[in-house]
């Protein structure tokens, strides 16, 4: 049975936030998950990593976390400083978050984000032999706090390394560590696979953890994306991550700006009722056959 939540930044316009109440407030709305913003914890004193950590056991919920790395941290850069402060970054990540009882780690975390290739190159391949080289140096210290690190396919306008879980796949065996999965978004399989249900497949045993977003990004069952037929993919493939909905609905901040939401896609929605109805909504559509 898969675990499903959602993204924090659902309800925020700034991407740091106090992630305690929102541990309560998920669980009740029905969802198992909290995804939080790695950043953020890895800014915290270790008390407030304990208080984090204990709201989400009082709430009886998982916590996951997420970033995009900034450029100042892209491992895939071709200036060795600039690798060595994302990797020493990446390894900083991984043990704040274990310490938090946070074991997984998603986005885009193998160069930056957004993150276009410098203009004049046409080869990706240095980019991506300087990422997984580095990325087998930060993975080490993942596996040594028990973190797996999930490297999210996102599309084109946002990062070129990988735009395809055949993309992603390849990367995670060059990087060949247990602990480096794929993690697979709706929203951005939408505009670059062929077939949900292919690249459900192409990932299999490589599948880490999965996001839901609709084509516009609204919660799950509000736009044209083929529900039964992706939950049938990751039921086929037997796949037991975590299932998290990031609906990003209102515009402004800094969540707005970076995600891209230039209209408001809220209108009357009572934001807590329409997440609780997505919940019920993805249950149902996972429990069919
Ligand atoms: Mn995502």
């Amino acid at each position: 049975m898969n675990k499903i939540g959602i993204y924090y930044a659902y309800w925020t316009h700034d991407w740091d936030a106090d992630f305690v109440p929102y541990c309560a407030k998920v669980a009740g709305l029905g969802f198992d998950v909290l995804e939080v913003n790695s950043g953020t914890v890895a800014h915290m004193s270790s008390a407030e990593r304990l208080t984090l950590k204990q709201a989400a056991a009082d709430a009886g919920i998982e916590l996951t976390s997420c970033i995009g790395l900034s450029k100042e941290y892209d491992i895939a850069s071709a200036e060795s400083a600039v690798r060595e402060k994302g990797i020493q970054f990446l390894k900083q990540q991984a043990e704040a978050l274990s310490e938090t009882g946070i074991y997984e780690l998603g986005g885009i975390i193998y160069s930056s984000w957004p993150g276009k290739m410098p203009f004049g190159d046409t080869d990706k391949r240095p980019y991506w032999d300087r990422s997984v080289a580095s990325m087998r140096q930060a993975i080490k210290t993942a596996e040594d706090c028990g973190v797996l690190f999930h490297m999210e396919v996102v599309n084109r306008f946002e990062q070129y390394m990988m735009n395809t879980a055949a993309e992603a796949v390849q990367y995670v065996e060059e990087v060949g560590s247990d602990h480096c999965k794929v993690l697979l978004d709706t929203f951005h399989m939408n505009i670059e696979e062929d077939s949900f249900t292919e690249a459900v497949r192409t990932a299999g045993k490589h599948l880490g953890h999965f996001h839901l977003g609709e084509n516009n990004r609204r919660a799950p069952g509000r736009g044209n994306l083929p529900w039964q037929e992706i939950f049938d993919a990751t039921r086929e493939i037997g796949f037991e991550g975590s299932i998290v909905m990031e609906p990003f609905l209102m515009p402004g901040g800094e969540v707005g700006r970076d995600i891209s939401v230039y209209r408001d896609l809220k209108g009357d929605l009572d934001l807590d009722e329409e997440a609780r109805r997505a919940c019920t909504f993805v249950r149902n559509v996972l429990n069919q056959n």
